[in-house]
């Protein structure tokens, strides 16, 4: 039996005679104008979870609301406007974090944008060659611009870098083995573990060494007549320290060479460029990676490259080739919005000095920290006021401190990066003060552009360095409080 037949059994008839009928609601004249807009049957529904709601909200001992025409025209209007406002909407990343998985990591520099934008608009080159009026291969709109980078001989590029690790591992080493050190049996994130990816590119798995130890020797005995594939997987969100041994790339590929075999390393994140200079942390470049004798190197578009979200395989022109070859290339492959993308975030890299001005990723990573702490001052006050009055009966402090960003996305995981916040604390600590902040958060969220803050230690905290656009983040904050959250009615 459903629910709704027995709720409305015990609906008292006062109530129930109040709430008008579905065709009733639909031939009032405010309504009239909302399905000319939106169409009859957005706004039937509508009309219908209205009312369902109204009528559940009976049930529970709330007052009626009028039903009359204003009244009802208005909830609807209220009701068809959440239905209609995106899913997928710009938020502030207010986090720390500035390469955050779940907030879509890096935002794309102008010329990328331009580029996408025009890729959608209309018909481009994307696998045709202009030259000879043939059919082209998209890989070819990147692969000079990547070879000329990071000095390999040819690239591909997929999906994403898990597409990446998948595909090599398909493409080199199903029904045969593949090495890994037992210290890079790597979980990224949801369901992309290491040995699980083995086995969906069909390859048998061989560890070798331990956890903290692997020894050249270990390789070398791990070898066999079925081995395919020596690989290598940067331990991009975690660290093994202490008493620990890895083997250097150069005799990784030593070993694998002189027994025949192409010698893989997958890079997570990887850097075009070296980070030093720019005062970050050192992250492995790919060139490295190739220049010590790597057959294949792959890593991620969307992570300290700053690009679209994108797989990139570089390497030796016969591995990519056989690469390339595989059937699974065709089901990972990239789109022409991710190709422009990409050529136009590549191509900054070719003019380094001025890349830290023009890619956002870099950017933000190396913003110094007294001008975001100077920006938190500029915003205290501003937001002081806007928490004041956004949870109902809490008091809150607001402070500028120090604190640490992090780069995100599993790269360099344990550097932290001096930054500033506005620390937001509840003013009388003990009971209930969880909840007061949990509320705050949350109406933050719900602001037309949520702002994403960090909830650590009892405070939340609105780490500044991500924050570009002040201006923007001053007129949520007005919002606060003031009715501005857009929460549904449903
Ligand atoms: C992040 C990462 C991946 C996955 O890359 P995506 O672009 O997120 O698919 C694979 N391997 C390593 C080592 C990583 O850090």
């Amino acid at each position: 039996m459903s629910a709704i037949p027995r709720a409305s059994a015990r609906l008292p008839a006062a109530d129930a005679g109040r709430l008008p009928s579905v065709d009733r609601v639909l031939l009032q004249p405010e309504v009239a104008h909302l399905i000319e807009r939106h169409g009859r049957r957005f706004v039937t529904d509508a009309v219908r979870g209205l009312l369902q709601s109204w009528r559940e909200a009976a049930l529970r001992g709330a007052p009626a609301p009028a039903a009359d025409g204003p009244a009802l025209a208005q909830a609807l209007s209220a009701r068809i406007a959440a239905r209609l406002a995106p899913r997928l909407r710009p938020v502030f990343n207010l986090t720390g974090t500035v390469l955050h998985t779940n907030l879509g990591r890096a935002a794309l520099a102008e010329p990328a944008i331009l580029a996408v934008a025009q890729a959608m608009r209309g018909p481009v080159n994307l696998e045709f060659d202009l030259a000879s009026g043939t059919r082209g291969d998209r890989d070819t709109l990147v692969e000079e611009l990547l070879c000329e980078l990071t000095g390999a001989e040819a690239a591909t590029v997929v999906n994403n870098n898990a597409a990446a690790v998948l595909l090599t591992i398909a493409a080199l080493g199903a029904r045969r083995e593949v090495l890994i050190s037992r210290g890079e049996l790597v979980e990224i994130g949801g369901a992309f573990r290491m040995p699980e990816v083995m086995a969906s590119a069909g390859a048998r798995m061989v560890e070798v060494g331990t956890t903290n130890r692997t020894h050249a020797a270990d390789f070398s005995a791990a070898i066999g007549p079925k081995t395919a594939l020596v690989m290598k997987v940067h331990a991009s969100n975690y660290v093994v320290q202490g008493f620990t041994a890895a083997v250097p790339e150069t005799e990784l590929a030593e070993l694998a060479h002189a027994a025949g075999l192409p010698f893989a390393v997958d890079l997570g994140s990887g850097s075009l460029v070296d980070l030093a200079p720019h005062g970050l942390p050192r992250e492995p470049l790919p060139q490295e990676a190739l220049r010590a004798g790597a057959d294949v190197v792959t890593f991620s578009g969307d992570k300290l490259l700053g690009g679209p979200q994108a797989g990139i395989i570089v390497g030796r022109r016969d591995w990519i080739a056989k690469i390339r070859k595989h059937p699974l290339k065709r089901a990972l492959r990239a789109s022409k919005l991710v190709m422009a993308a990409l050529e136009a975030t590549l191509a900054l890299y070719r003019h380094p000095e001025q890349l830290a001005a023009r890619l956002p990723t870099l950017r933000l990573l190396t913003r110094p920290q007294r001008e975001i702490h100077a920006l938190a001052e500029d915003l205290a006050g501003a937001v002081t006021a806007a928490v004041a009055g956004a949870v109902p009966g809490a008091a809150f402090c607001v402070g500028v401190e120090a604190v640490s960003s992090q780069i995100g996305s599993g790269s360099l995981p344990i550097d932290m990066l001096p930054s500033a916040a506005l620390v937001v604390r509840p003013a009388r600590a003990g009971r209930g003060a969880g909840r007061q902040l949990a509320a705050l958060a949350a109406a933050l969220r719900a602001l037309p552009v949520p702002v994403i803050g960090r909830v650590s230690e009892g405070a939340l905290v609105l780490d500044l360095r991500t924050l570009e656009d002040a201006a923007g983040f001053r007129a949520q904050l007005a919002l606060l409080g003031a009715g501005g959250s857009d929460k549904a009615d449903a």
